[in-house]
């Protein structure tokens, strides 16, 4: 393990750490995730945690897969949560790495939860979500005086469900000048609808970015009137940004630059 002119936690045995790996690009892990991932005994992973970073698990360490992917067989949220209890129960140091920051539209809050109704110890480490970095790898400032001072992350994901939960589309699109989409590409036709309807123009710039951070990223510069059409062609997985903050993602290109 890399030495840090720093102290750090231990990770005890028995213990879970829930986790961010970030984005993709494995250089912005953040150095407590990289701590626990160089003593963990088990890794539990998530599909979008870049594969690279599980090399810095210790030889004999368990790496578990359980990955929840759009549309695909998906490992059962109780399962999971069940299975984190049991090996933290069995001693082991146990690792539940997910992409982005765990508490981001990652079920992190959930399985916490299960955490402490089964008074397993557990620590949470933060990561940089993709909404927020990955807009940063595609120039895309979250905020700017000229353009945004106010942000919102939504999913788009059962955009027409009728729950506790579900979104207040005129609010929404009244409220915030820049909205950052997870799990919206398939919903985007529905997405770019409601926002028209509630009043956002059909000129809007939207951009999807693709693979942030990982070094196939792209990212698709439209207009909410075009962006189902656009969305067609868009590798996976991906944000969708809307607000006129999108149109500074030329001149602050810097990935190309
Ligand atoms: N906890 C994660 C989000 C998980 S939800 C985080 O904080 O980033 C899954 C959604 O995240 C995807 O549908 C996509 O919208 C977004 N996402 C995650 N990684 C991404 C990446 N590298 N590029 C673009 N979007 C990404």
């Amino acid at each position: 393990m890399t030495d840090f002119p720093f102290n750090l936690p231990p990770f005890d045995p028995g213990t879970v750490w829930l986790a961010g790996a970030g984005p993709g690009d494995p250089g912005l892990i953040s150095v407590l995730a990289w701590h626990a991932i160089c003593q963990a005994d088990t890794i539990v992973y998530d599909a979008l945690v870049t594969k690279v970073i599980l090399k810095g698990a210790p030889n004999n360490a368990e790496l578990i897969y359980a990955g929840k992917r759009g549309g695909k067989p998906s490992h059962n949220q109780e399962d999971i949560s069940n299975r984190l209890v049991k090996l933290a129960d069995e001693g082991k140091r146990v690792l539940r790495l997910k992409g982005g920051d765990p508490f981001v539209f990652g079920r992190g809050g959930e399985e916490a939860q299960a955490l402490v109704r089964a008074k397993v110890p557990f620590r949470i480490v933060p990561g940089i979500s993709s909404g927020i970095g990955g807009l940063a790898y595609a120039g895309i400032p979250l905020t700017h005086r000229a353009t945004s001072r106010v942000v919102t992350f939504l999913t788009g994901h059962n955009a027409n469900s009728i729950s506790s939960t579900s979104v207040d589309w005129q609010a929404v699109a009244k409220g915030s000048q820049i909205l950052v989409f997870y799990m919206t590409l398939r919903n985007i036709a529905e997405i770019s609808k409601l926002l028209m309807d509630a009043g956002r123009s059909q000129k809007e710039p939207v951009a999807f970015v693709s693979r942030a951070t990982l070094p196939d990223q792209q990212v698709v510069v439209t207009t909410l009137q075009d962006a189902a059409r656009a969305s067609k062609k868009i590798p996976t997985p991906a944000l969708v940004v809307v607000g006129e903050t999108v149109n500074f993602c030329n001149e602050l290109d810097w990935l190309r630059i």
